[in-house]
């Protein structure tokens, strides 16, 4: 069967700039250096024997060490070159706002530079740049100011986005302010995973506050510069489901978590979205109180469960609001590359489904282009369509690559 999608679809896959970049000074860096020899001991604690054979990279302390990463600030072209070949017309990066502005109030002319350049070199192969304004890393001295917790970030956090859009607003028509609100929200401030490291209620509802204004603030600024933009957060969006469908507490975890995750945020940006986006990665069973079980029939190496049908009906959900939806990023860790073209055509039968039920969804951002650096999991989780020989910093374009590809350049799914 031939599923065709709709005219001027965009496809590609998405990067962040931490993850990729290489030489970052940020608040992730300097966590990185503190955290590593902790995170390598904890890791025989954290994942099953079989992701300990399979990856004993999870035990080295510099696992967890940015580093260089894919050094895809210098080689930028050479990777556009790849997603070209791939049939991509378009990608999704994120602009490091400690690159930018490294100290309060000193905006580097030469960084604008470069990402002028990464613009330049997405449009002459034809690939439509979808900028991410903030991938969860802070400039150190934002951080000291207290991050997003502090009642000041959402006016830093505009006063940048208004110098960048400024420099570069000519050259995008897609920005995406926030990457992912909740995945901060739960990680650093709720679970204390990520930095700074905090469990704290209070400081859940204060970031939850102070990200949805900086937003907020951030799509005025830029629509003053250029009123005809398209703004939007890249928001993650859970599927859940009852673990019991019968029980009414499974179902009032389910309502209670549904809305923290997926509703709230949307509710304090209200109006301020020109388009929708889905991030997907989890179907969630849930038990009350707030157990989750994502695991399915077949599984990533990190072993999330592949259930690509829950994007069908958060898609479906999203119908309601009436504005264009593109799939910011769904992807795997798959070091074998066997599982990754069936991931991404699973969901694109789903995604074309929806689309044929009304649904106006205009793009798919596979996450991610290369393998990267997968935060406090370091470099171990293989996402990309490209591996990445860390050691020399070879690309490798994986076979599922080029099954996206054909899907790619025909604007057409056969399955
Ligand atoms: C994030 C990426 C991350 C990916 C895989 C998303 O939540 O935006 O930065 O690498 O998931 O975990």
């Amino acid at each position: 069967m031939e599923l065709k999608f709709p005219q001027g679809f965009l496809w590609g896959a998405a990067t962040s700039a931490h993850q990729v970049e290489g030489g970052n000074v940020n608040d992730w860096t300097e966590w990185e250096k503190a955290n590593a020899e902790r995170l390598a001991q904890e890791a025989g604690q954290k994942w099953q024997l079989w992701q300990q054979e399979q990856f004993p990279e999870m035990f080295k302390p510099e696992n967890y060490i940015s580093g260089r990463a894919c050094d895809h600030y210098n080689r930028f072209r050479e990777d556009f070159d790849i997603a070209k070949s791939l049939g991509h017309n378009a990608h999704r990066f994120s602009i490091e706002w400690s690159r930018i502005e490294p100290q309060e109030g000193k905006f580097d002319e030469k960084e604008i530079e470069h990402y002028r350049q990464v613009i330049l070199a997405l449009r002459e192969r034809g690939l439509e740049p979808f900028v991410t304004l903030w991938h969860w890393t802070n400039p150190v001295w934002v951080r000291d100011l207290g991050g997003p917790e502090s009642k000041k970030f959402p006016l830093y956090f505009s006063r940048y986005v208004k110098y960048v859009v400024e420099k570069l607003g000519d050259s995008v028509e897609y920005w995406c302010t926030l990457n992912e609100p909740t995945s901060v929200i739960v990680n650093s401030y709720q679970r204390g995973n990520w930095p700074p490291q905090k469990r704290s209620f209070l400081a859940v509802q204060k970031v939850y506050k102070n990200l949805a204004a900086a937003h907020n603030l951030a799509y005025d600024e830029i629509h003053k510069i250029n009123s005809g933009t398209q703004i939007g957060v890249a928001n993650i969006l859970n599927y859940f489901e009852p673990q019991n469908k019968s029980s009414i507490l499974d179902k009032l975890a389910l309502k209670i978590a549904k809305y923290y995750s997926n509703e709230e945020f949307l509710k304090l940006t209200k109006n301020k979205h020109d388009f929708l986006t889905a991030q997907y990665y989890f179907y969630n069973k849930i038990k009350f109180p707030s157990r989750i079980n994502n695991k399915a029939e077949v599984n990533s190496d990190m072993d999330w469960g592949i259930r690509p049908e829950g994007l069908y009906y958060i898609l479906k959900e999203l119908k309601k609001y009436s504005k264009p939806i593109y799939i910011t990023e769904n992807g795997l860790a798959d070091v074998k590359d066997d599982r990754r073209a069936d991931f991404i055509k699973g969901h694109l039968k789903w995604i074309h489904k929806a689309i044929e039920e009304g649904v106006d969804v205009r793009g798919y951002f596979y996450w991610s282009l290369l393998d990267n650096f997968e935060w406090d999991k370091g470099f171990w989780p293989r996402f990309g369509l490209v591996e990445i020989d860390y050691e020399t910093l070879e690309r490798k374009i994986r076979p599922s690559a080029y099954e996206y590809a054909k899907i790619c350049k025909n604007n057409i799914l056969n399955i």
